[in-house]
């Protein structure tokens, strides 16, 4: 079983009313920059700031009775352990959510208050996986892992697939890259509308190994990349999201952290808003010249706006 563009249209039901339709946002200086013709689908204006809201929400509406008894179990280093927070809280069941000690506070923050019970683990040390699966089996209860999960990567889909149902054809779709559950899910909604678009995925150059994979043709597996982007800390793709990437996706490039503060700042000061590193990937390979947009029609994902204090604190 994988993931159809059926998928991503039944996920876009189950979160109509609920989730955000992010606004698209442009600009002229970024367009003259960089010679495309650039169209930013804001989800660092989703709920709860990223669009990990999508795949949480259409996974937990899809539980049995028997599940939403019993609760969500969810282990990750911020974005997604808030989406199931949130989305558990506005479905009615139980989160438990296992997460690193070094996330930042106000990630841990935010995960408590949408009533989550909050585990945490050392992500240098420990496996986050085993954690999550010794909870499961002595409380009961459904584990959606952030990324290599059918409905997770079918909800992703769908900010995608709002984005080119707003602006029409693009050339070329980017979204940052994790463990691929965003990129699986935008590649499979942009194959079926924009068949000829090329669609990347871009990853800290820290912790390259979703390029690797994608051009070794085998998933490759790092130690936790030292890297700003804290939400593409991924060690490894999925077995889920690989195949799809593989397929569809046309090429993956990194960014240096230097990279995506210069990004983050374009946002900030140029186009007024605040978008997390993670988020900021797919602007500054464009930037550091790894895909050339001249002349073409480019969307991109902006998938998250959660940054640390530790963050406005950077000075280059
Ligand atoms: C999780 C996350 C990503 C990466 O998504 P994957 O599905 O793991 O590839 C990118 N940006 C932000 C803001 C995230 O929270």
């Amino acid at each position: 079983m994988t993931v159809t563009w059926q998928d991503i249209q039944a996920a876009s039901a189950r979160i109509e009313g609920v989730a955000h339709v992010t606004p698209v946002l442009t600009s002229t200086t970024a367009n003259d920059l960089t010679g495309g013709q650039l169209y930013f689908k804001a989800e660092n204006f989703q709920r709860m700031g990223a669009f990990k809201f999508r795949g949480a929400y259409n996974a937990i509406s899809q539980f049995t009775p028997e599940q939403m008894e019993a609760g969500v179990i969810a282990f990750s280093s911020g974005n997604h352990a808030q989406a199931i927070a949130l989305a558990a809280k506005l479905l009615g069941t139980k989160a438990t959510i296992v997460m690193p000690q070094d996330a930042p506070p106000n990630k841990l923050a935010a995960t408590r208050g949408y009533g989550a019970e909050v585990v945490l683990y050392d992500r240098y040390t420990e496996d986050r996986e085993a954690i999550g699966n010794r909870i499961a089996a002595e409380q009961g209860g459904t584990v959606i892992p952030p990324y290599d999960h059918e409905h997770v990567i079918a909800g992703q889909g769908t900010a995608a697939k709002e984005l080119i149902e707003e602006v029409g054809q693009l050339n070329v779709v980017i979204t940052s890259l994790g463990g691929g559950g965003l990129l699986a899910g935008t590649a499979i909604a942009t194959h079926a509308l924009c068949p000829h678009a090329a669609i990347y995925g871009v990853e800290p150059e820290a912790g390259n190994d979703g390029q690797r994979s994608f051009r070794s043709g085998e998933i490759v597996t790092i130690e936790t990349p030292k890297t700003i982007a804290d939400g593409a800390q991924t060690l490894h793709l999925g077995d889920i999201t690989f195949p799809i990437i593989q397929e569809y996706v046309t090429d993956i490039i990194t960014a240096n952290d230097e990279e995506l503060l210069d990004a983050m700042r374009f946002m900030a000061y140029r186009m007024k808003t605040v978008v997390e590193p993670t988020g900021c990937l797919p602007l500054a390979a464009i930037f550091n010249g790894q895909i050339n947009v001249t002349g073409k029609r480019v969307g991109i994902i902006l998938s998250g706006g959660n940054i640390s204090d530790q963050i406005l604190r950077i000075e280059v």
